[in-house]
């Protein structure tokens, strides 16, 4: 197999083995190389460009056939023999940029048109200090990864990555933020311990993330829901999955919360990647004049509120938040 640096813009072709839906808008895929010579080394954090040739609706009510490029964040380890990777929908089907008259949307299209044996080409991103890259090299151990409602595939990795290795050093704990726990809550008894059914859940790995934490002693999730009036989940609470309701650094009675402090142990010696959109990272989002708001997110509180150092942050952005036009935002 060739080295890294033989292999650094190469593009590769995987075929796809598997489909899992994970939520109402995402699906989770399995890729293997279609031949050894396709296969790649990559670390905990990397993500791949993929380019895919897609049918897309125009404004005149016909379609165009075009190749779109998208990046995608590996979330399964490199201890195992496949890759997977988790593509939600962030613009709805359908939807058309008024600006050129033409859907400018991948994942909407990818999860209809592309199925079980299809070949996909794909590039490793290069990067040598990507996300996660302290972790990956084992300068980090202590993790306190912060996920907006996208953003949670390098954790996924990592947890299987903890799950193959079984590093007693090794501690992750995954704050996750969501809007809501379904997109259909009023019909539905959450009270309940059993799978909730996907074609309704509103947060992606929820029960794969139930049963892991169960088995990884390591490991402990912090769910929040910013849009519930309560806690959906009330009973039974296990020590290392916790539920709680409104933003992170927020007290229900509007105050500051040290939220690290209080769920993840000693802030001094955690790492912390946060991963997300533009306005879950730094509360960063562009208005509908195209205008930038800076704000506050997840990275201003951990710094001015719980006194983190930069050195003990990273993160990795998924895209520039558009107020108004995301009905998912995960604050
Ligand atoms: C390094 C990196 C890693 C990534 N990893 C992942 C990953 O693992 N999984 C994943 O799902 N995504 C990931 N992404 C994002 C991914 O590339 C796509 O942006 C995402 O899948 C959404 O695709 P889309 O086609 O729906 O929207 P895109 O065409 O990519 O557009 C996203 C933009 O649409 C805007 N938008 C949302 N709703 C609307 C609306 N109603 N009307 C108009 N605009 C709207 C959003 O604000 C956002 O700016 C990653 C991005 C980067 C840069």
């Amino acid at each position: 197999m060739p080295g890294p640096s033989e292999k650094k813009h190469q593009e590769y072709e995987w075929q796809i083995s598997g489909k899992v839906k994970e939520t109402h808008d995402t699906y989770t895929y399995t890729l293997l190389p279609v031949s050894e010579s396709q296969r790649f080394d990559f670390e905990i954090g990397q993500f791949v460009t993929l380019s895919v040739f897609l049918i897309r609706p125009t404004a005149s009510g016909g379609s165009e056939e075009n190749l779109v490029n998208r990046a995608y964040s590996i979330a399964s380890s490199p201890s195992r023999d496949f890759i997977e990777l988790t593509i939600k929908e962030e613009k709805p089907y359908g939807y058309i940029n008024p600006t050129t008259g033409k859907s400018d949307s991948f994942a909407a299209y990818f999860n209809e048109q592309v199925k079980l044996g299809d070949r996909l080409k794909l590039k490793l991103n290069p990067n040598k200090e990507h996300f996660l890259w302290k972790v990956a090299t084992g300068i980090e151990k202590n993790v306190a990864y912060w996920s907006g409602a996208n953003g949670a595939e390098s954790a996924r990795g990592l947890i299987q990555y903890m799950e193959d290795k079984n590093d007693p050093e090794f501690n992750l704990v995954l704050f996750y933020s969501n809007t809501k726990l379904s997109v259909d809550n009023a019909k539905k008894d959450f009270s309940s311990t059993e799978h909730h059914p996907v074609d309704t859940l509103n947060i992606i790995y929820y029960n794969w993330l139930i049963d892991i934490t169960k088995k990884i002693e390591n490991l402990k999730v912090i769910f929040t829901f910013t849009r519930e009036q309560e806690v959906p989940i009330t009973s039974p609470q296990d020590a290392r999955i916790i539920y709680r309701k409104g933003r992170f650094f927020l007290n229900p009675d509007g105050s500051p919360e040290k939220t690290l402090s209080k769920y993840g142990g000693k802030v001094e010696t955690l790492f912390n990647p946060i991963c997300g959109s533009s306005s879950f990272i730094n509360g960063t989002v562009m208005l509908p004049n195209r205008k930038i708001n800076r704000g506050k997110g997840i990275l201003q509180n951990l710094v001015e509120l719980e006194g983190v150092k930069p050195e003990k942050i990273d993160k990795e952005q998924f895209y520039l938040q558009q107020v108004g036009a995301n009905q998912q935002e995960e604050k």
